[in-house]
């Protein structure tokens, strides 16, 4: 967490630098709102979520006539609210029904889904939990070699395939030598093209079926690129509407000013974010907490 702080207090927040001056002003008048909304809606935080924030804020100031220096605080509540604390966003990685636990993670790619599932490895092998990669996205040869060697990395077997293979066979090999191994979990990458709805949603499909034959698919994580802001977003609806996905990895905070999108996702998919990535590196993967990733995004 205090990392998560850090780096996103040292990515240029214009948000929280912006709300802090005008926060700062002596009156908030029509212009200090309006200067608000353009400040979150730059964000990503979203038109019609910025909206209603901003109108509760304005009637809780008149209502409770605070002065402008509090309004900072009620800003942050506001904004941990729209953020919805309430929401579960602990990783189903549990071993069940006596099968290793599996972790589909899907995204377009470029977005940053093997490197998540490399860092998600480094994680839950530190919490002693017995891991198997597979490289379902055969599509592109490099994406197996980068998983390979993030197994490397981390010390954890990667299931591979011959380029071109069927990425259904390749998840279904992985899940086969993580229940031979006993494993705790196998994290599943896939392809991420996203040539047509029909081609994903049956290849999505396949993989998951396939895999369920033999263990219980427990997430399906959606990994998504924070600075592709609305462009994202539409990426990951056809993405929702292919395969049920259970949480969203929010990938390169860091460096973003776009930390908004974290509103506009969850309201768009009904998911919460439960990870978020903070850099290239392997430790750069942490849960999301939204008190904490307000404090950084209002710096
Ligand atoms: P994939 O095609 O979705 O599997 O994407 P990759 O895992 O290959 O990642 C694409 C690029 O994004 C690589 O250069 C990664 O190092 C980089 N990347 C992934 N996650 C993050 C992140 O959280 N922050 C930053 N800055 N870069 C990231």
């Amino acid at each position: 967490l205090v990392r998560l702080r850090q780096r996103l207090a040292r990515s240029q927040s214009p948000l929280g630098r912006g709300l802090l001056a005008l926060l700062s002003r002596d009156v908030i008048d029509e212009d200090t709102w309006e200067e608000i909304e353009d400040l979150l809606i730059t964000a990503d935080v979203g038109v019609a979520p910025t909206q209603e924030l901003v109108a509760r804020l304005r009637t809780r100031v008149k209502v409770e006539g605070v002065s402008s220096a509090s309004v900072q605080d009620i800003l942050r509540e506001e904004l941990v609210t729209l953020v919805d604390p309430s929401l579960d966003r602990s990783l189903a990685v549990d071993r069940k029904d006596g099968k290793p636990a599996v972790v589909l993670v899907v995204g377009v790619n470029g977005t940053g889904k093997t490197t998540t599932v490399g860092k998600l490895a480094r994680v839950l092998v530190a919490e002693d939990k017995q891991v198997v990669l597979g490289a379902a996205d055969t599509f592109r040869a490099a994406a197996a070699e980068q998983l390979a060697t993030w197994g490397e990395r981390v010390g954890v077997p990667a299931v591979r395939g011959p380029e071109g293979s069927d990425p259904a066979s390749v998840a279904f090999e992985a899940v086969r030598t993580g229940i031979e191994q006993e494993a705790d979990v196998v994290l599943v990458d896939t392809a991420g093209r996203l040539q047509n709805k029909a081609g994903l949603m049956d290849e999505l499909g396949k993989v998951k079926r396939v895999i369920e034959k033999q263990a219980t698919v427990t997430e399906v994580l959606l990994v998504l690129d924070a600075t592709t802001g609305q462009n994202g977003l539409q990426q990951a609806r056809v993405f929702r509407e292919a395969v049920d996905v259970t949480g969203i990895v929010l990938t390169k905070l860091d460096g973003s000013a776009k930390g908004g999108i974290v509103v506009a996702v969850q309201r768009e998919l009904g998911v919460p974010v439960k990870l978020v990535g903070l850099g290239e590196g392997a430790d750069d993967l942490a849960p999301f907490d939204p008190a904490a990733f307000v404090d950084a995004l209002m710096g």
